[in-house]
């Protein structure tokens, strides 16, 4: 029997499974609300990122199949070939006054707005300067330009201005990037001393709201307008999947900014203009966002809920089963760390069983497996008092 250039990939397979760290697709069946159906089993929702509950908002659904009907299924072209509608610069245009920016391009994904502004911001004589725990897609992006990328560590602006001091010199521009809100931590980046910073070694700052937009500040504008930092020069970078209920990413900034990327980022220029479903749902959603800041307040009001209850559940046990610590969390992503992977796999297991859905976040994505908890505006007192008693039951 001879080998195969291939045969690796079950070796691979194997080695994942050994360290609890293979993965799997869950199927859902119908609209993923704030409880689903998930193979048979009704769960209450704890994995999404669909913050207000516009996923499922029949407004959005309306939008969607009007824009199917006027202007089919399809773009049919990358935006500047044949693929740009009315439609996609009034998503531009309301997404910049959302973030009160000049300016906003939309990308198919959020991935791919990082992807393509950082590589068109930045190439081989350029430094790069990221927060250690920032999303995959910033990352890639980073590696893609070609540019000297560094990390600092999580949340640290000292080790920030080190980097800064020794490194800013020997490159041509630099480019700070950091999340705004965490994916899977829940924290918030030192966003004010990181400007403070940019400005002293005269760097660009790149701030991915991807879960701050529709959550954060007063207008749900997003995490810079909570932290007072909306009238800074930024390149901000979004997405339309989470809070927003559709599919797509974005950039908002300047009209400099702007017009740059529509002719130099490759992950706008060379992929199809986002589908008129997508675009007119998003936009149904950002008016939405808007003009219902109850959603955002019933949001809050579950966070802060959870989080009391939370810390008395995890306080309490004398002879705890499994010990479980919150992560430092300000969003209504929470993630509660654990002793292993396995423990916390099996935890999540037991939450299931409890017809509980919440994720075991695990590494690569994370160093240090984790329950992650992700609350929307849409559950009822009654789901998170399910949710604190099968974590009662779960730390014994
Ligand atoms: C989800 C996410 C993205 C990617 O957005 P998509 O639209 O899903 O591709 C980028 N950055 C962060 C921080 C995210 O959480």
């Amino acid at each position: 029997m001879g080998t195969t250039p291939y045969d690796w990939l079950d070796k691979s397979l194997v080695a994942l499974h050994r360290a609890h760290r293979y993965r799997e697709v869950q199927t859902i069946d119908g609209m993923a609300r704030a409880v689903v159906q998930r193979q048979g089993q009704t769960l209450v929702n704890f994995a999404s990122n669909d913050y207000l509950g516009l996923a499922s908002d029949p407004r959005l659904a309306a939008a969607a199949i009007a824009a199917i009907r006027t202007y089919g299924t399809g773009s049919t072209g990358s935006r500047l070939l044949s693929g740009h509608r009315e439609l996609h610069r009034e998503l531009e245009r309301a997404i910049a006054a959302l973030k009160g920016t000049d300016d906003a391009i939309v990308f198919s994904s959020g991935y791919l707005a990082n992807m393509g502004a950082i590589a068109a911001l930045v190439g081989s004589p350029d430094l790069i300067l990221g927060d250690e725990y920032n999303h995959s897609s910033l990352k890639s992006g980073g590696k893609v330009s070609g540019a000297t990328a560094l990390d600092y560590r999580h949340g640290d602006v000292a080790h920030l201005q080190d980097l800064l001091e020794t490194h800013r010199d020997r490159h041509r521009r630099c480019l700070i990037t950091t999340d705004s809100v965490f994916s899977m931590d829940g924290d918030l980046c030192p966003l004010p001393e990181i400007l403070n910073l940019a400005e002293t070694y005269d760097a660009m700052v790149l701030v991915d709201e991807a879960h701050g937009t529709g959550v954060f500040g007063t207008r749900g504008s997003g995490a810079v307008e909570h932290l007072g930092c909306a009238s800074h020069p930024l390149v901000t970078v979004g997405t339309l999947s989470k809070a927003l209920g559709s599919l797509g990413g974005y950039v908002a900034g300047s009209k400099p900014l702007i017009d740059f990327l529509r002719n130099r980022a490759p992950g706008w220029i060379y992929t199809t203009g986002l589908s008129p479903a997508d675009t007119a749902a998003a936009l149904a959603a950002v008016h939405i966002v808007q003009h219902e800041p109850q959603r955002r307040a019933a949001l809050w009001s579950n966070v802060r809920q959870v989080m009391q209850q939370l810390d008395l559940v995890l306080g309490k046990p004398v002879a705890p089963a499994l010990v479980l610590r919150r992560l430092p969390s300000e969003s209504p992503i929470i993630c509660l760390g654990g002793p292993s992977t396995e423990a916390i796999v099996r935890a999540s297991q037991r939450l299931q069983q409890a017809g509980l859905w919440v994720a075991a976040v695990r590494p690569p994505t994370v160093p240090t497996s984790r329950l992650r908890i992700t609350l929307m505006a849409t559950h009822q007192p009654a789901h998170l008092n399910r949710l604190i008693a099968g974590l009662q039951e779960v730390v014994g």
